[in-house]
């Protein structure tokens, strides 16, 4: 009974019913007093085929990214099930655990769960590594209805008698294939372990490789499968240009660009920590409101980024690539790869920050000759090739402020690529 159903955004491999808003879901009046407020009219794709599915209790296999509504899509139906209930809530007791891979993920599922749920009376806490374990201790001691947890703190509070997981009634999995390549599949099964048999539990995953179908396959029970393919694996929306520029000319490329008033709410993505932080301090001491994020930075500092971040306080924020999973920041105009990423995958990721929600978005790139292959790997996966956009720091490197789409995505005239430095088209 699955069939492809063409949508405007993506295509659905599930037959969905007839275009409804959420009231027709089965939804709450609660639930729907809270989307109201945050003016969602219609549901996703992803949340048209799962809400009425998870309601009625079944298991559920998603395949989505970030950016298909996929946490509304879970979480929603969840608040619906322990609206009632929470008064036999017991010590130290979780009924609804959510793993996530990142600390940045689970922080923004739980405030999705606050918001979904602003009218209801349902406890909820998160608990993710790189902040002090006491008062996460204290939050499990009352008992939960909703734990967001990555992994490996999960575990710690498990061995310190924290918590107790056999009341689970349903387990949430986001970003399986992250979890998988951040290493945390043991810790996911001694979870998974303790956890009663009898329960609902949905799984998330951006792709699906071999071990995720694997995982899959021991957790569900009879799920239902949705995937939400983007048509085309990069944002047709997103205008992609690359500079081939040295090394030593690119921050002050970078400085240059940023000079533009248009470039209004910028990520630039390096490979490495160190790299971020010289990026940083540079664009700082040249005037910049700029924020980093990496591995290395604290929890506290990693928010306090974000929310400036957010707010527009800081125009700018540098990061590397696992510290930018996950995170959902609205109205990014320009993604800027300060160093193009050797897994050409984490490009999709990179710019797919820009251009949320069908907004146009841009993508710049810097690529010096020692990045020439990774180019061609992201050229290769992306099936396009990216505009040249100029060569060195001269007076017209800089992009026109509304490029059109006469340059967006095609191959670029031989004229306007750097001599020698450029890459044909294919
Ligand atoms: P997600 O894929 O869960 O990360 O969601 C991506 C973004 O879409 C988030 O900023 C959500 O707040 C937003 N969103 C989710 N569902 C809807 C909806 N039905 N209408 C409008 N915005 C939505």
């Amino acid at each position: 009974m699955r069939a492809v159903t063409a949508h405007k955004d993506y295509y659905v491999t599930h037959t969905l019913g007839p275009e409804t808003g959420f009231s027709a879901l089965g939804l709450a009046e609660a639930l729907l007093r809270a989307l109201a407020l945050e003016n969602y009219t219609d549901p996703t794709p992803i949340q048209r085929a799962a809400i009425p599915a998870l309601l009625a209790g079944r298991d559920f296999l998603g395949l989505a990214q970030t950016g298909t509504g996929k946490t509304a899509a879970f979480a929603l139906p969840l608040l619906q099930k322990l609206r009632t209930g929470h008064e036999g809530r017991r010590a130290k007791c979780v009924r609804a655990l959510i793993l996530a891979p990142t600390r940045e993920l689970a922080i923004q599922i739980a405030e999705s769960v606050r918001v979904y749920g602003r009218f209801l009376h349902l406890r909820h806490a998160v608990v993710v590594g790189g902040v002090s374990i006491g008062p996460q201790a204290k939050a499990l001691a009352g008992g939960l209805d909703i734990l967001v947890a990555t992994p490996g703190r999960l575990l710690d509070h498990m061995n310190q008698g924290n918590v107790r997981l056999d009341a689970v009634e349903t387990l949430i999995l986001d970003e399986a294939d992250r979890m998988f390549d951040m290493g945390f599949i043991r810790d996911i099964r001694k979870i998974v372990a303790v956890l009663p048999r009898k329960r609902q539990t949905m799984l998330f995953s951006a792709t699906m490789p071999h071990d995720v179908e694997r995982l899959a396959k021991d957790v569900l029970h009879q799920p239902l499968r949705v995937d939400i393919v983007p048509p085309k694996r990069t944002a047709e929306k997103i205008d992609q240009r690359v500079f081939h520029v040295p090394t030593s000319e690119k921050r002050a490329l970078l400085a240059r660009l940023l000079g533009d008033a248009n470039l209004e709410r910028v990520i630039v993505f390096t490979r490495t920590k160190h790299c971020a932080n010289r990026v940083a301090e540079h664009l700082g001491k040249s005037g910049f409101s700029v924020d980093a994020i990496h591995g290395n930075k604290s929890q506290n500092a990693r928010q306090r980024a974000l929310t400036r971040f957010r707010s527009g306080e800081a125009r700018i924020l540098v990061a590397t690539d696992i510290a930018a999973r996950g995170i959902d920041v609205e109205n990014v105009s320009h993604v800027i790869n300060f160093e193009l990423p050797n897994e050409p995958e984490s490009y999709v990721h990179r710019i797919g920050r820009t251009a949320r929600a069908g907004a146009g978005g841009v993508a710049i790139s810097f690529c010096d000759a020692s990045e020439n292959a990774y180019l061609r790997d992201i050229e290769r996966l992306t099936r396009g090739t990216i505009t040249v956009a100029g060569g060195s720091i001269a007076p017209d490197a800089q992009p026109k402020p509304n490029h059109g789409s006469q340059t967006h995505r095609h191959h670029a005239s031989p004229s306007r690529r750097r001599r020698g430095g450029a890459r044909a088209g294919r």
